[in-house]
């Protein structure tokens, strides 16, 4: 409850009967708008003059939604309450009835709580439909979205945006030797690993069946490279499958932005795939990348 005075708490209190809400009650000022995030229902005592701008704040279309505001005011100056239901606040007239405020307060409650709901069910759909069903990192589709998104976003900041593709090496193997069940447990471990080897702004994704992408942006080709080499090293060395009895090392392409031939997201990711392509035919578990000369020497250590 927002109030200048204690008057109308206690009338409040004893309406609505304390045994069945947790009452508080504060002066209007700044804090109001944080601590309204802690309320199921503000209650503006608007014995003058509504704030507008005060229920712009708590009602606005911005961030997650805020608890309901009811206004209890006089019914006079009309234009004050009429200026309040029109910015969306439930409107109380005071004095008011006992039995009208308890059940519009428990209306505006069930009502919150049902848009809460939603909105948290909206929030987990969203999670979901951006979500890989098997590895929990994102999928294909939010990967295509957000790769337009940073390609855009580094051309108009000159800002570089490194991808890193990676393809597990001979993963039909692990399947045919230890079943497809494992082969899916594998991949699950191989895609924490990599977000583990990441930075948090670092986007992983599973690119396709035992394919993933790591969208890198503000980064350069160089650090890029340490990311992949890194990812690359991680991997060779990470006990997977039944009791870590399992291991599995994966090749990588790596493209950055700008270069003279990544002019478009589809670009970079082609190009990305042609190094991992690179990558295969040079004999697998390595880094290739996007460029005329090779940066590093092959893995001497390679029987492939
Ligand atoms: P390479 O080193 O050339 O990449 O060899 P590879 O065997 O990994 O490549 P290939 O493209 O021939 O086969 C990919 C295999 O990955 C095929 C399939 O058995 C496996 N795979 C793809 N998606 C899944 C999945 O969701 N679960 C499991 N368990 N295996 C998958
Ligand atoms: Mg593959
Ligand atoms: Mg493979």
């Amino acid at each position: 409850m927002v109030d200048e005075a204690e008057s109308t708490l206690a009338r409040l209190a004893r309406a609505l009967g304390p045994e069945d809400y947790c009452l508080r009650l504060i002066s209007p000022g700044p804090e109001v708008g944080r601590l309204a995030r802690e309320v199921d229902l503000v209650v503006w005592v608007g014995g003058r003059q509504v704030a507008g701008d005060w229920l712009d704040k708590l009602l606005g279309q911005e961030g997650p939604p805020g608890p309901p505001v009811m206004v209890l005011t006089p019914r006079e100056p009309r234009e004050s309450w009429l200026e309040a239901l029109t910015r969306g606040a439930e409107v109380m007239f005071d004095p008011w009835d006992v039995e009208e405020l308890r059940a519009r307060v428990a209306r505006c409650l069930k009502v919150h709580a049902r848009f809460s709901q939603l909105s948290n069910q909206v929030g987990e759909l969203q999670r979901l439909s951006s979500t890989d069903g098997l590895t929990g990192v994102h999928n294909h589709r939010h990967f295509q979205e957000r790769l337009r998104e940073e390609f855009r976003r580094a051309q108009r900041y000159d800002d570089p945006l490194s991808l890193i593709l990676m393809d597990l090496d001979h993963f039909k193997q692990v399947n045919d030797r230890h079943g497809h069940t494992t082969g899916d447990g594998v991949l699950r471990e191989v895609a924490a690993a990599l977000q583990q080897s990441v930075r948090e702004t670092d986007l992983v994704a599973r690119y396709g069946g035992e394919e993933f992408a790591v969208l890198l942006p503000r980064t350069h080709l160089t650090g890029a490279l340490t990311v992949a080499e890194r990812v690359r090293k991680d991997l060779a060395t990470l006990q997977v499958g039944p009791q870590g009895s399992l291991r599995v090392t994966a090749s990588l392409g790596l493209s950055s932005f700008p270069h003279r031939t990544v002019l478009s997201p589809e670009q970079l990711l082609l190009t990305a795939d042609e190094a991992l392509y690179r990558a295969k035919a040079e004999g697998r578990d390595r880094v290739c990348l996007h460029s005329q000369m090779p940066l590093l020497p092959p893995n001497p250590s390679q029987s492939e």
